[in-house]
Formats: structure tokens, sequence, C-alpha cells
């Protein structure tokens, strides 16, 4: 199929033409960072959801010691006292560094700039070392670019145009590593201008003298600033300090400030998780890639709390467990990874943390790791430590330890946290399954086809069901099918236009079966039925249909 970014844009287009995802005010020309979700993208977040949900709350998995996980559920309010935020650390540490462009004001974070050379590769092919590049790329000129749209080649070919003055530049290819050996970190591309050659490199040697310009209009920076991600409103009449408050950029302080009250409402023991589905918000400096970094988005969050001495044990089981999740819903293995977190990437608090991640179309690989593919966050699962619950009872002078009335010990325990988020989610299922085929029209010519080929769970209709034709009785036929299949699922009814027509509509949508009433089913009672992924149609009676479904879907 066509390249990475023709790709995504076949998905978004997707998305907005059957109502998946809209940009948010999009009357009013938007608002960015928020997304509003559609009549089919509702269906499925909502699916995402309940499959959480159902799989973690309801009925979770049993844990490593075979027995079954004790899991509750939790709705805490979007706003809480500011001081929950003082102790998490969020009010101190939750910034970004940002710098402004002092000609065009625009902000941009200070740590996902990285310095660019151009310089000319004098022998083609030849070893050219960092002490060279130093000494030419003055000449003919640097650029300062966003890691996030400079990192891949089609980004950076406009960002050399500008730094050589040429409109023809063209990347040729990209050089591995060892073609500009001895010149440590720097990877670079070979650029053919005309009947010359340049190296841009997509690191500014060490020892070069740092030239950030601002990679829209090469203006100078401000010094580095620290940016808090948490957005701000204010609680009552006045606006003051004393009113400020804080919409949460996570669920995960909700849980640690209703630990004591869930603990004393229920009959719970140590090991027990809490979990929560709700809305985030951050105010982030680069909202990006379609819904991947929106400002307004849902998480989906557990705190798992346990003894510190079987920490390690439930940290790998909730990475383990999280990972197959995400399996079993039809991420693909090459697709999906889990990465654990190097030492030097951990926060101050975690113990262990690691990240599934997915390979989105927009993904960039980090060629200075020698990466081919890339990769971006769907969910972090970290070992918390007590450090929540320490800094909870600390701030508030509440209790926050659990007696074991077996042990008679009294302790703060540690905590697993595994970390989703919804939208995220929602738009690597929606890539994972964006696929075109052939199929044939009407009149049995191939033509292409986008499918959906969502997981039955998350499809947001499970079976569409058409009459041939408006007429013969066959309409009232197909109502009654659909109306005893949407008692018990997302079911759709459709006559409107040539049935070819509404089979596409519903690949389309992701709906794994259509039911269709015909001449024959006057007859003999039977419909035919037909399969989202292999289009092959069987006879069935019109009275299986549910049952059929129902069974062929695992519902
Ligand atoms: P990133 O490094 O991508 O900013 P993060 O490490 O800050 O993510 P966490 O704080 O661990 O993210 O949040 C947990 C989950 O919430 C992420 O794995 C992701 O699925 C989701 N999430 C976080 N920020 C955003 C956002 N801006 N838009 C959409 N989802 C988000």
């Amino acid at each position: 199929m066509a390249n990475d970014q023709d790709r995504m844009e076949r998905i978004v287009s997707l998305a907005k033409r059957r109502g998946f995802i809209f940009p948010s005010s999009e009357i009013y020309g938007g608002i960015n960072g928020f997304w509003d979700y559609g009549p089919l993208g509702v269906e499925l977040k909502r699916n995402i959801k309940e499959a959480w949900w159902r799989d973690l709350v309801r009925s979770p998995p049993e844990g490593p010691d075979g027995k079954p996980i004790q899991m509750v559920g939790l709705d805490a309010a979007i706003i809480m006292n500011p001081k929950v935020w003082e102790a998490s650390g969020h009010t101190e540490g939750f910034t970004d560094p940002m710098v402004d462009c002092r000609e065009c004001k625009v902000r941009f974070r200070a740590d996902r700039f990285t310095r660019c050379f151009v310089c000319e590769d004098p022998d083609p092919g030849q070893e050219v070392t960092v002490r060279r590049i130093i000494n030419v790329c003055k000449n003919p000129g640097c650029v300062t670019f966003l890691n996030e749209i400079g990192s891949g080649p089609e980004q950076l070919e406009s960002l050399v145009r500008r730094a050589l003055g040429s409109k023809k530049a063209k990347l040729e290819s990209i050089l591995v590593r060892d073609d500009i050996s001895n010149a440590g970190s720097v990877s670079g591309f070979r650029v053919i201008d005309g009947q010359r050659s340049y190296l841009v490199g997509g690191e500014w040697p060490a020892s070069a003298e740092a030239d950030d310009r601002c990679p829209r209009c090469g203006g100078r920076f401000t010094e580095a600033r620290k940016f808090n991600l948490m957005l701000q409103t204010h609680v009552g009449a006045l606006e003051d300090s004393s009113s400020l408050t804080y919409l949460r950029p996570e669920t995960a302080q909700g849980i640690f400030a209703n630990y004591k009250n869930v603990l004393d409402t229920t009959r719970l023991k140590i090991p027990f998780g809490i979990a929560q589905i709700g809305k985030a918000f951050r105010n982030e400096i680069n909202p990006r890639n379609y819904t991947f970094r929106s400002r307004e988005f849902e998480m989906m969050e557990i705190e798992f709390f346990c003894r510190r001495s079987e920490a390690d044990k439930w940290y790998e089981y909730w990475r383990d467990a999280r990972f197959q999740w995400y399996v079993g819903l039809g991420l693909k293995g090459e697709r999906l990874r889990l990465r654990d977190h190097k030492p030097d990437e951990l926060a101050h608090y975690a113990k262990a943390c690691a990240d599934i991640e997915y390979s989105f179309p927009f993904s960039r690989p980090d060629y200075e790791k020698g990466e081919t593919v890339g990769f971006d966050e769907l969910e972090g699962i970290a070992n918390r430590t007590d450090f929540d619950l320490k800094r909870h009872q600390e701030a508030s002078g509440r209790d926050m330890t659990y007696y074991d009335d077996e042990t008679k010990e009294r302790f703060i325990p540690y905590v697993i946290e595994p970390s989703g988020g919804v939208d995220r989610a929602a738009l690597a299922f929606l890539c994972e399954a964006y696929d075109e085929d052939e199929a044939p029209d009407e009149k049995g010519k191939m033509r292409k086809r986008t499918v959906l080929r969502l997981h039955p769970r998350l499809a947001p209709i499970k079976v569409a069901v058409f009459p041939l034709v408006r007429k013969d009785g066959m309409p009232e036929k197909a109502r009654a099918i659909w109306a005893a299949c949407r008692e018990h699922m997302a079911a759709f009814y459709d006559e409107k236009g040539a049935v070819g027509r509404r089979y596409r509509r519903q690949d389309e949508a992701g709906t794994p079966f259509c039911v269709t009433v015909d001449g024959q089913t006057n007859e003999d009672g039977t419909v035919t039925i037909r399969d989202r992924d292999t289009m092959k149609q069987e006879r069935i009676a019109a009275e299986a249909v549910l049952s059929y479904v129902r069974d062929h879907l695992h519902l």
C-alpha cells in the first residue's frame, strides 16, 4: 500500500468521512489539540472502555499465584483540591522546558530541538570527520529543527532547502552511520543540489557552538523556561490565587486520594487494585499526530496495591498482562512492542517502568539508536513504590497505612500502575484495522475496497441488516431481524441504494456481518450472511441470525 504518510492521510480521511473523529468546534476553525468522536467513534471508544472494564474490573484475570485478582472501580471528580497536585509533585514538576522565539513569538519545547548542519560533502563516499564538518558547516548553513517535524527525510528536505538557499535541493539517500566514520554521534543525509553534494547531519557535533534559531522564522530564542502542563481554572466567583484549581492531568491521584475511603468501605485485602477511566487534560505544547497528543483525552488507569516484597512479581505480571490485552484485541506482533525503560529514563520515584508501544504510520525511528522502525507509547506500566501514598500522608496528615490483621503488620503499600490512553488505543486499533483490497462491484467488476478489520469486540456495529429491494415484504422481514438483533448488540438497518454500496459502507465502518433479505427469503425463510473479511456469503435461516452472529463473534 501507500507510504506511511499517505496511509495516515487515508485513515484520517476515513475517520472524518464515516463519522469516527471530527476536529473539535470545526465550524469555528477548530481548536488545536481537541477532538470530537462521531457516531461510529463514540461506539469504538465505548467498546474499548467496556472491554477494559470487563477484562480488568468485573472479571479480572487470575494473578501470578492462580487466585482471582481483587479489583474495584472508582469515578473521582476531575477537579480536586489543589493541594493534591502539590503533594503529587505536579505543581512543581509537571513541566516542559520552553523557549519563545523573540521575533515571531511562537513557543517551542526546548528539548524537542535538534541542531542540524548542512555542509559540503567534498568527496562523496569518502570519510568525513567531525572536524571537517565543523570547519565547513557554517557554509552553506545551519538550521534548527523540531524533532517531530524534522526527524523524517521528507520533512528535512524543506529545511535543507532553506539552509542552502536553494529550491532544488533533494534528499538522495540516508547515509548509514558507517558512511561518516569518525563522526561520533553524527548521522546524516546526503543531499544533491544540481552537481553539488552536501551532508545534512541530524545532530550538531558536541564541540560546535550552539546556534539555535527558530525553525519558522530564523529568529533568536529566549532562555529556556519551565512551563506547567496543567490546565488551570478558577472555582467560585473570585479569580485570584485562592480559587485557582486544575483540570486533572491524570486520573491516578483521584485513586490515591480515595485509597483509604475504598479500603474502609470494602473488605479488600492486599493485594488489590482500584481502577478508573476518565478524562484528563494536559496543556501540551505541540499537540500533534492527529489524536495521539491531545490536550483533552481519556485515561484508563489501575493503581494496584501490594506488599513491597511482592512488587517486582506484580510489576512483571501487569506488564505482561497489559501487553497481551492489546494482542488479544488485534494489535499485531511486529507493530506492537514492550520496551523496558533503562535506569536513566526512570522517574525519580519509579523503581521500574515499561512502555507498551505501537508503530503508528507517523512514528519515526530514532536513527541515533540504530532503529529502523518508529514506535510511540500506548501505555506505561510502572512500579511507583510507596511514593504517592507517602506524599499524601505527609501533606494531608491522614494515615495511609494498611494494617494486616493476620500478620499484625502496618505498612504503606507499594503501587504498580498500568496507565493507558483510550484515545491512543482507539487510534492504534484504527491504524491496525485499516486495509485496502479488492471486491466486485454491482456489475461484478473488481474495485478497490476500504475495510476496517476491527476486532469484533471493538467494531462499532456488529451486524447490519438489509432488504435487497424495498418491496415484496423484504423491508418488513429485514426490520424484524434488525429488531431481534439490536436488543443484544449494536445493529444497523439500511435499505437505501444498491446492496453492493451498502456492503462497502459497512466494510468501511468495520461491521463484521451483513445480512440480506432477498427473493429466496420469501420462499424458504433463509437470508444471506456476509463475512466482512472473507466477503463470503452463506445462507442461513432468518431466525438463526442472532445466534449465528453471537457464536461467531463470541459475544
Ligand atoms: P508521552 O511521553 O507520550 O507524553 P507520558 O509518558 O507523558 O506520554 P503518561 O503520563 O504515562 O504519558 O500517561 C499515560 C497514558 O496516557 C499514555 O501512555 C497515553 O496513552 C495517554 N496520554 C498521555 N498524554 C496524552 C496526550 N497528550 N494525548 C493522548 N493521550 C495521552
